[in-house]
């Protein structure tokens, strides 16, 4: 680890000022996925601005919409178990659950879920190319051990996957992203806060050079009686998803109303096709139906030499778990807390 200055931030105003432009300056909050960047020696800040101390955005709490507002430096643990996500979102409670482990849950906050970086193996090994941690470089993924890169809007550039399940169920409940930089205070709709690498994989989202999120919007609707959201992984612990699927369903018998499916461990951020999901509206509730949204959503889909199976796997994910969805108590147990 290199040298650097530490500094806590009483204020979000307080940490902008600090913060200034500097070009080597970093947020810490939970540090769960920070410290690890700084000990593989891939980000090199001089000085570090603790956002824990920060008097407000701890909380969560209801907005006059009738939704709710997640603090963005509450922790994934209190969230998971806030009594108001788990009556009205649980969807969102049960993807949390699923990652990590209890320790780092208990670290770990929610801004910095959105912005931890991709679990690439070769990111993590700076003695091999790699275009996001060195623009220009290459790309030692696409023609090497490629088992849990991207199927879906992957570029020549880069073709890692986001590794979060808390924002797969974010993605799904349309949550909006409360950030603010020194121009101000701005909302960012959760489909446009991650981008896909394209030609420039080093920028993982759409923050500007120093914004701070300090809260996370969910809509009224949170799918809290047809909900399920499932893992699949190599191992239980301590494992990021091969393919993830948050469903929500809002139904009239056995009719869709209203249908939203994302994806996790398929791309550079959390998939969702609007096409399929309108596909579903109207629709009864069957295999057959999810069958063919599932179909929409991974159209386009393509595999490399290791991970070509998880187009199927994808595949009959978004089904399973859609028909889970009708019956969340039978949500498979990698949907449960991880150890
Ligand atoms: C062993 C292990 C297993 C894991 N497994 C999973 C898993 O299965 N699923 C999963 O989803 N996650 C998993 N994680 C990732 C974990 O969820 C993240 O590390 C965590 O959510 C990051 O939050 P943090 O508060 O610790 O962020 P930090 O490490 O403090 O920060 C991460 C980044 O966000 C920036 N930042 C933090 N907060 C803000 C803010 N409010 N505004 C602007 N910038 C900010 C920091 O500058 C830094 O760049 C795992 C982590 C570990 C170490
Ligand atoms: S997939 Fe992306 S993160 Fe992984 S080596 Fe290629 S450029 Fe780097």
């Amino acid at each position: 680890m290199n040298n650097f200055s530490y500094k806590r931030a009483g204020s979000i105003r307080d940490a902008l000022v600090q913060a200034g432009t500097g070009e080597h300056t970093s947020y810490i909050a939970g540090g769960t996925n920070l410290v690890d960047l700084m000990k593989y020696n891939l980000t090199r800040p001089d000085l570090l601005i603790d956002l824990n101390r920060v008097d407000d955005h701890h909380a969560i709490f209801e907005t006059p919409e009738g939704g709710l507002m997640l603090g963005a430096f509450a922790t994934n643990a209190d969230t998971a178990w806030h009594p108001l996500v788990e009556a009205r979102y649980p969807l969102l409670s049960r993807a949390i659950l699923a990652g990590a482990s209890a320790q780092i849950r208990n670290m770990a906050t929610n801004g910095g879920n959105l912005l931890q970086r991709t679990r690439c193996y070769y990111f993590y090994d700076a003695n091999v190319p790699c275009n996001k941690r060195e623009p220009g470089s290459g790309c030692s993924a696409i023609a090497g051990y490629n088992r849990i890169m991207a199927i879906l809007g992957a570029s020549e550039s880069c073709i890692a996957v986001f590794p979060s399940d808390m924002c797969v169920a974010l993605a799904a409940l349309r949550a909006m992203v409360h950030v603010e930089g020194r121009e101000g205070r701005r909302r960012i709709a959760f489909a446009d806060f991650h981008r896909l690498p394209e030609d420039t994989p080093e920028l993982d989202n759409n923050l500007l050079p120093g914004e701070i999120i300090t809260g996370i919007e969910l809509p009224p609707n949170g799918f809290a009686n047809n909900y399920s959201y499932l893992k699949l992984r190599d191992r239980n612990s301590y494992a990021f998803a091969l393919v993830s699927v948050a469903t929500g369903l809002e139904l009239e018998g056995d009719v869709i109303r209203e249908a939203r499916i994302a994806l996790g461990g398929v791309a550079h951020k959390p998939w969702r096709v609007s096409g399929a999901e309108e596909f579903l509206a109207g629709k009864t509730a069957t295999p057959e139906n999810f069958a063919h949204a599932a179909d929409i959503i991974l159209q386009g889909a393509a595999g490399y030499q290791h991970n070509a199976f998880k187009i199927e796997l994808a595949k009959r994910a978004i089904v399973r778990n859609s028909m889970m969805a009708l019956k969340p108590e039978t949500q498979l147990p990698g949907a449960q807390p991880s150890a």
